[in-house]
């Protein structure tokens, strides 16, 4: 979907559809201009049946008194609770409408007296604008493809900075999508690897792959366990930028197991089809990689992309067997279907090891106990930071991606150790499921600063998912913006 920023007048603007912003209590839009009383009045009552609720929409038609074809305007509810958040929806809403109409271009005014600033504004508007158009309709005959174009009439001198910035951003957010709503048999460990590695067409990327036998050579005990029961031979997929010399680096490293069955301990039928998602992370992490090296950000990041299949087979890894991680700790397996944490273990190790950063964050949909205990709408949280937490909590006011931390300490790290290895890879029973698999994770980790998002149900719309206009069926592409907005406000 094409967006651009433009400062013109308003009533001046040929356009199909002149759309305006209204909070409650208003009898006419912000910032609407003086246009004739037959018009102002039948936009008065428009306002007035729709009391502005958010996300309600009124078309009112000009009949030629001015050059656009519509009035359309756009509730946001008490001005009082206008947040990112709310204009994102409410510009969503308003995206779809116009391409259900088939209208193929419209207009939308910010104008000065917006009650938010006009960078952020902006920003949001166009995410909720461009994400809620999507779908996933690859393998259809029939698919849209045309999509009405936006022009944001507003007279901030940066709009248009601003725009391709939001442009960049959501692109990432779609390209995360794509990848992670691949079917199965389309994205193994192999096929992720490779569309990964288009990526370093633009240079600024360097891609590369490690393969089974190189993974087995360096000791990948995790990956090479959780990958040898499918034909799919698992992946080490590391993404390198560098835009700042002499500073230290950024890790993210992403779950991709490309199916997840269980393994040998099987998970049951129902649903089973979801574990696509289980990429999720891992598609996340390649996201924001695309993103950076397009904004030329000054931070040095790497990437981590640690990816299987997890099948049962007469080559899979057993429940009871012990293997040794990345690094030489060794892990008894209690169930195989908890192999998220044994590949992710790897990938943290190696990358700690190997370039020394300041900081690693990781993205898994981790456990089903997350769900669990904070729904399908926010993140779990796990970190030994308190300044990695403080910078998440504003990114997610900003972006409007939740999370919500959960505690780790020496206790919940005695509940992960093993009788007959170092660690094994489920707690006791079903309780503390995702600080459990965390606090695998933290062996890993040691002192390095370390946040780990939990994505089980933010990852993709399912059960208990609210109904988010720029979030349609299938992945959502969690953690991009958020993590987009942590590392520009360093
Ligand atoms: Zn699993």
């Amino acid at each position: 979907m094409f967006v651009k920023a433009e400062k013109s007048e308003p009533v001046k603007k040929k356009t199909k559809s002149l759309c305006y912003f209204v909070t409650e209590k208003l009898d006419l839009p912000i910032g609407f201009p003086k246009l004739e009383e037959k018009l102002t009045n039948s936009v008065k009552k428009a306002v007035l049946e729709t009391r502005a609720k958010l996300g309600s929409i009124s078309i009112i038609h000009t009949l030629g008194i001015i050059p656009a074809d519509r009035i359309i305007v756009v509730g946001l509810g008490p001005r009082h609770k206008i947040t990112h958040e709310s204009l994102r929806s409410a510009a969503g809403k308003l995206s779809k409408k116009i391409s259900e109409m088939g209208l193929e271009e419209y207009s939308l005014v910010i104008p000065n007296n917006f009650p938010i600033n006009s960078k952020t504004a902006i920003n949001a508007i166009v995410e909720g604008a461009r994400l809620s158009l999507y779908s996933f309709d690859r393998y259809k005959k029939d698919r849209k493809t045309k999509f009405p174009s936006l022009t944001i009439i507003s007279s901030d001198v940066n709009a248009s900075k601003i725009v391709s910035k939001a442009i960049t951003i959501s692109d990432a957010v779609l390209f995360t999508r794509n990848l992670a709503n691949l079917p199965p048999n389309e994205c193994s460990p192999l096929q992720l690897a490779g569309i990964t590695k288009s990526l370093s067409a633009n240079k600024k990327l360097k891609v590369t792959v490690l393969s089974k036998s190189e993974l087995r050579q360096k000791g990948f005990g995790g990956i090479s366990a959780v990958g040898q029961g499918s034909k799919n031979e698992p992946k080490l997929i590391l993404l390198e930028y560098n835009g700042k010399k002499q500073s230290k680096t950024t890790i993210l490293v992403g779950k991709a197991v490309t199916f997840d069955t269980g393994g040998i301990s099987l998970k049951p039928a129902d649903k089973m089809d979801e574990m696509k998602f289980d990429k999720c992370g891992g598609c996340t992490v390649i996201g924001i990689m695309k993103a950076v090296s397009e904004l030329n950000l000054p931070i040095n990041l790497v990437g981590i992309v640690p990816s299987v299949e997890n099948m049962p087979g007469g080559e899979s890894y057993r429940p009871g067997d012990i293997i040794k991680l990345y690094g030489g700790k060794t892990a008894e397996i209690l169930n195989t279907d908890a192999e998220g944490r044994l590949i992710l273990f790897d990938a943290l190790a190696y990358g700690i090891k190997t370039y020394k950063p300041k900081e690693v964050l990781d993205f898994a949909t981790l456990t089903g106990a997350c769900i669990v205990a904070l729904g399908a709408n926010v993140a779990g949280l796990v970190s030994n930071n308190k300044k990695i937490v403080e910078r998440i909590n504003k990114s997610s006011q900003n972006t409007g991606e939740q999370v919500w931390q959960l505690p780790i300490d020496d206790d919940y790290m005695d509940m992960i150790k093993s009788d007959y290895a170092d660690i094994r890879n489920t707690g006791p029973g079903r309780v503390a499921g995702t600080i459990t698999a965390a606090a695998f994770l933290a062996n890993a980790v040691g002192n390095t600063p370390w946040a780990h998002f939990d994505i089980a149900g933010t990852a993709w719309v399912q059960t208990g998912t609210k109904e988010k206009s720029y979030n349609p069926k299938g992945a959502t592409g969690y953690g991009v913006r958020l993590i987009l907005d942590y590392l520009s406000n360093p």
